[in-house]
């Protein structure tokens, strides 16, 4: 079979290779991987040498958002063939720390994790991949390619959690939402946000294009600036750009941070952190992975939602052969994916 290998840090070395298929562990479920899609951790693993192979290897094989169909599950088990499932990225410590012993990964107290395709795993960017059950979830048959939309859902479903607990801190039942960024991770998390009834406002630079169209598909207020951005009760920020973090922050009662940037430029955080957050009980917090929960949030949020909306943010796919090409930004692109067929 064909499998979509990297060398961190070495865009050159990026290959599709023949890769063995995978021996399944007793007990795993064997699966036809179906898509995958690119992310910037992807691009950052790739261009820029973030994250890690498997001990004793320089590269791996690449890809954490995942769908694949069941071939093979152990009897008596959830899961049947022809199951859509996604799998889940993160594995916990062995040791385990208190957050992993309870399948809170994403809270992993001593960095010792593993994650497929980004932490010293082989990512699920294969033709065949295995599972153990635990880590497959399985999806609404009728999501079809869709599916392939739970690991980003998954991201913003353990943000919102973040978002509410922070407001009961605060007394605060939440109303208004800015979410900071159309991408991928923008829009599920506005589409998460519409689900829980709220008043939606998002920003992004985009003037025009499927952006502001999808925002406002969803019911939400669309902005190109942060100058007409209201006051709000949370804010999801997902963009990483410091500029923009500081312009939810100082809107929203809670802020949750699920961006990441690369540049560390010299924004002052001293304003920030002496005068505003203490001065008006401001939370903000940072939120990344996901923990079993909200796999399971991210799955059922996806089936509720509506196919042709989220159909609008597959913007490009390509076959596994070019899965290179999938790492281009093109203008208008919001998610692009890797047909494994
Ligand atoms: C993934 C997370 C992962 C994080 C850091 C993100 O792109 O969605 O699952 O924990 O990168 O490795």
């Amino acid at each position: 079979m064909k499998a979509a290998h990297v060398v961190p840090g070495k865009p050159e070395l990026a290959e599709v290779v023949e890769w063995d298929e995978p021996v399944p562990a007793d007990g795993e479920v064997q699966v036809e991987g179906l898509l995958v899609g690119m992310c910037g951790t992807d691009v950052e693993i790739v261009r820029d040498g973030f994250g890690t192979p498997p001990p004793g290897k320089t590269g791996f094989v690449l890809f954490h958002e995942s769908l694949g169909r069941v071939v093979a599950a152990p009897m008596g088990g959830d899961l049947v063939p022809g199951d859509l499932i996604a799998g889940v990225v993160r594995r916990p410590d062995t040791v385990p720390c208190s957050a992993c012993a309870v399948d809170a990964w994403d809270f992993c107290q001593n960095g010792e994790y593993t994650e497929r395709g980004i932490k010293e795993l082989d990512g699920y960017g294969m033709q065949k991949w295995s599972v153990p059950p635990k880590y497959a979830i399985k999806l609404d048959p009728t999501l079809g390619d869709l599916g392939v939309l739970t690991e980003p859902t998954s991201i913003v479903a353990k943000a919102w959690e973040q978002a509410l607990l922070n407001c009961r801190r605060a007394h605060l039942v939440p109303r208004t939402v800015l979410v900071t960024g159309a991408g991928p991770i923008g829009l599920l998390a506005a589409l998460l946000a519409v689900q829980r009834g709220l008043t939606v406002h998002v920003v992004d630079r985009a003037t025009s294009g499927r952006k502001p169209d999808l925002v406002r598909g969803l019911g939400a207020t669309y902005h190109s600036t942060v100058d007409t951005v209201p006051e709000v009760d949370v804010a999801i920020e997902c963009t990483g750009v410091a500029e923009l973090v500081w312009e939810a922050v100082r809107r929203a009662a809670v802020t949750v941070l699920t961006g990441l940037s690369g540049d560390h430029g010299t924004f002052p955080a001293e304003r920030l952190v002496l005068d505003d957050l203490v001065l008006h009980n401001r939370s903000v917090v940072g939120s990344v992975n996901a923990g079993l929960a909200d796999w399971h949030t991210a799955a059922d949020a996806l089936a509720a939602a509506d196919r042709t909306w989220l159909g609008g943010l597959i913007t490009r796919r390509v076959p596994l052969d070019r899965f290179v090409d999938a790492m281009e930004r093109r203008p208008d692109d919001v998610k692009v994916v890797v047909d494994l067929a």
